[in-house]
Order: C-alpha cells, then structure tokens, then sequence
C-alpha cells in the first residue's frame, strides 16, 4: 500500500459527511460584517447623506443636533456632547475635569490603549491596575488598593461589551473624593442593576461616560465619531467648550481646547443606526449564545461570564483558552476563511509608550494570564447559523485534536 493511501485511510469517512461544509453557499466570515449590515440600511443612509451632500451642511448640520438629543433620551442622560472620535472623548473628559500634571488616575491595563494614552499625554500618572478574573473588567479592590493622597480618578472600561463593577466603583469614588470616567467604547446599550433595583446604561454613571462611533463599535458609523454624555450641566458647558477651542462665544477662547467634531455625515448615520442598536446587540447576544451553548462546559475553553446584574452587548465574543496552542488555533482558523483576534496581546503596562513616566513596576497576573490566553471569534449583527456552527465546529475539531 502507498503512504498516500495510508493517509487518506485515517480520515474517518463519517467525519467527511457529516462535518459542516463550507460548500461555497455559505457567505465568506467576517470578524464584523459592515457591508451586509449596511445592506440593511442601504435605502435610508443613501438618501440621508444625499440630503447632506445636496445642503452642503457638512459641520453642525440638523442630524449632529437630532443624533444628540436621540442618543441622549436612549441613554436616558442629560447631556451628549457628540465629538471627533472615542479618543478625543477621554481625553476632553480629563481636561474638563481639570485633572492636572502628575495627578494619579487609575485604570486597567487590560484595555485598548487609547483608554491609558491620553492619561500619558495629558502628562497625568496611570496607574495600572488589575482586572477582574470572571468579567475582564477593572477589579475594585485593586482600585482600593491603588488609591494614593494624589489619586484623582478612575477609569473604568466597560471591556468587551459589559459594565465594570459601577457599584462599588461609585462607592469607593465618592469615599475618596474621586472623579468617575467610563470607557463606554465597548459597551453602548449595555445595562447594570444596582443593589436598590435601579437600572442603569453604562457612560451615565459616572461623572463623565466617554464612547467611540469607530464603524466597528455595537455602534459605528461610516468613519470616526465618539462622544461624552453627564449628567451634570456645567461640566457638560465646559466640554462643550474644550471641544470647540475653548470658545466661549465666538472668537473669544476662555480655555485651551481642542477641535473634535462629529460631522454632518457620520450624526445622520448614526442617527439611523441608533433606532436599529438594540435589535443589533440581540443579534450579538444570540451569535454569543450560540458559540456558548457549543463550548459549555469545555475543559479547555472558558466562555465569556455574563455579571449576574449585567446585560452583555457582547462587543467581543473572547475565550480564554487553557492548554491550547493558541497562535496554531488562529493560523488553523485563517486557514479555513475564519478570522480570529487576539484583543489585547500586549496590555498597557508592557507597552514601551509609557517608558518616559519612569513607573513603578506593578505585577498584574490576571492581566498578564489573559493576554497570554484571550482569543475573540467573529462577532457582529450579521452571522448566520450556518457560519456559527462552521466556526464552532472547526475551534472544537482543533482544541480536542
Ligand atoms: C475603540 C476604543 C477607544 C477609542 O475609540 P476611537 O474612536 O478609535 O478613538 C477607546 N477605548 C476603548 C476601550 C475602545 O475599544
């Protein structure tokens, strides 16, 4: 017999029938799929953005006033001040809260930078700590243990698409004295309840909720946006302000600012897709759930834990894997047309950006175990089942190989 037959032998015949096939029916897998869901909306956002291009009104037309006040009654905030990009929104946020060079904020180190740079350009002092080993999210009492005379605030992210501990980061904020930013990037139309009943979105707890429009946030638009919401209106007169150069009336500048703008464009986008976010985050939640009802209870695999007062918008859908070679799971995947990330492989801490602050050493050990062991699956409004179970039966045929 030849080697060659000897190979093909060893394929269990029935494994070839009954194992999903990408037969080429199937629609190619995307990590998010931006233009099927556009499809959707195709009609609408055309004739939106060729009202704007018909008006000229490209900076502060009608639908960044609508797109405010929409986004502000869904999140049930006083104020939304729409700006540039979710970058811009953190940063806005420490400099409305006049937190100033060497002040100490508190933050996770599991996070995507953006969360931890601005702290470091507006020469104020991260301080990293660690994270929560069932939801990912900032550990309360690392933020209790970090907390110094020169601490000014916290900066919880809402990572992957659930809200931090609020609570008890609210309580301890105010045992201190300290200031509140949510990252709220990840997580729009995310919900938590409080111990009194009380339900909450997450970005409208804390001083200042800071979130992202990058087209493949839960809510994106067609380039970049972001926004800050409060509740609190002159802090909200004073961002205001900081985002447009400091300008208190025109041409007359009380503060040094910046310029970060949504444009007419991305708002009317926004605007459609707003009234479509909730019915996008349940397509989410049920691609989540199928990838989890398929690994549960996986020696190996680890599937995302919903807190039990938390909703999930499921931004990312990540394991965390246990005695699996991860990069060979990703390269195998990619080999079958499925793109998977590793969402973060460096955490904030390791990154040589922050070597000019001369920080103290800090040991992180969930924050070093997850970027070591997270891999996120694709997640977005448009998978099918088809696509779920092809996914879900080539991450399983390679973690049990
Ligand atoms: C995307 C993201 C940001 C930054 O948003 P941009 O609009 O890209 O500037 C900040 N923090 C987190 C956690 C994010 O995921």
């Amino acid at each position: 017999m030849s080697r060659k037959a000897t190979t093909c032998l060893l394929i269990p015949p029935n494994f070839i029938t009954f194992a999903p096939q990408n037969t080429g029916a199937m629609v190619p897998i995307q990590m998010v799929d931006l233009k099927r869901q556009y499809a959707h909306i195709k009609e609408e956002v055309d004739l939106a953005i060729q009202q704007i291009l018909n008006d000229a009104a490209f900076i502060n037309g009608k639908p960044v006033e609508s797109f405010s006040q929409n986004l502000s009654a869904y999140l049930g905030v006083k104020q939304v001040i729409p700006c540039a990009n979710g970058t811009d929104a953190l940063q806005i946020a420490m400099m409305a809260l006049d937190l100033q060079p060497g002040d100490e904020v508190i933050t996770p180190s599991f996070t995507y930078i953006a969360t931890t740079e601005v702290i470091a350009l507006l020469r104020l002092k991260p301080v990293f700590v660690d994270v929560d080993p069932e939801t990912y999210c900032i550990d309360p009492q690392a933020i209790r243990n970090a907390i110094t005379p020169r601490t000014k605030a916290i900066v919880p992210v809402h990572l992957y698409g659930q809200s931090a501990d609020m609570e008890a980061i609210m309580q301890i904020a105010e045992a201190h004295g300290l200031y509140v930013i949510e990252d709220n990037a990840q997580a729009i139309g995310a919900t938590i309840r409080f111990s009194d009943g009380t339900v909450h979105k997450t970005g409208t707890i804390g001083h200042i909720g800071c979130t992202s429009f990058f087209p493949s946030k839960n809510l994106g638009c067609y380039g970049d946006g972001g926004a800050l919401c409060t509740q609190d209106d002159a802090l909200a007169s004073k961002i205001r302000m900081i985002a447009n150069h400091g300008q208190s009336k025109r041409y007359y500048h009380d503060v040094v600012g910046c310029n970060s703008r949504l444009d007419t464009i991305q708002a009317a986008v926004l605007d459609i897709k707003l009234q479509k976010l909730d019915q996008y985050n349940e397509a989410r939640r049920k691609a989540a759930s199928v990838y989890s009802s398929a690994f549960a209870h996986h020696p190996k695999i680890k599937t995302p834990v919903v807190a039990k007062n938390n909703t999930h918008v499921f931004h990312q859908y990540t394991l965390q894997l246990n005695g699996v070679d991860r990069d060979g799971l990703v390269d195998y995947l990619a080999a079958q047309g499925i793109p998977a990330m590793i969402y973060y492989p460096v955490p904030a801490h390791r990154q040589k950006m922050f070597s000019f602050l001369h920080l103290p050493e800090v040991e992180l050990p969930i924050t070093d175990q997850l970027t070591e062991k997270v891999v996120s699956l694709p997640i977005h409004t448009e998978l099918d089942q088809e696509q779920l179970e092809f996914i879900t039966h080539h991450v399983l045929k390679f973690v049990n190989h």
